[in-house]
């Protein structure tokens, strides 16, 4: 999608700090950080948002929470939370599936 933050961020025509690259996922710093570790997990492939994930995207959603996992471990993270805001009403901004790994010292509850 040409006019997609997300994919310009991808195609690297957006300069971003990739924290981890493979062929099929991205992981950079959200730009407005709402923790003092916040992370977008992001397929490469251009899907707008879990409500238009198709079965044949399941490994997309496997992917995305393992590197969550191994991103953390990394990290040495304790504990995080995992959000997917799906939509406008559920407070999605960019159309491109991404999922937020958000981490303080001390985590509110939601
Ligand atoms: P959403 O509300 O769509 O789930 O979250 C989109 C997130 O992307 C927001 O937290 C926002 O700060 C972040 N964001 C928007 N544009 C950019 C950008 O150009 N670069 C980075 N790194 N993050 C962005
Ligand atoms: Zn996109």
């Amino acid at each position: 999608m040409s006019d997609c933050i997300f994919c310009k961020i991808i195609n690297k025509n957006v300069p971003t700090e990739f924290i981890y690259e493979d062929d099929k996922i991205v992981i950079f710093r959200d730009i407005n950080p709402k923790a003092s570790t916040h992370l977008l997990i992001l397929p490469k492939k251009h899907i707008v948002s879990v409500k238009d994930l198709e079965d044949d995207d399941r490994d997309v959603v496997s992917d995305l929470l393992f590197r969550a996992r191994d991103i953390a471990r990394e990290k040495n993270l304790s504990g995080y939370k995992l959000v997917f805001n799906v939509g406008r009403d559920g407070g999605q901004i960019i159309d491109h599936l991404h999922m937020h790994l958000l981490s303080d010292t001390k985590m509110q509850e939601v």
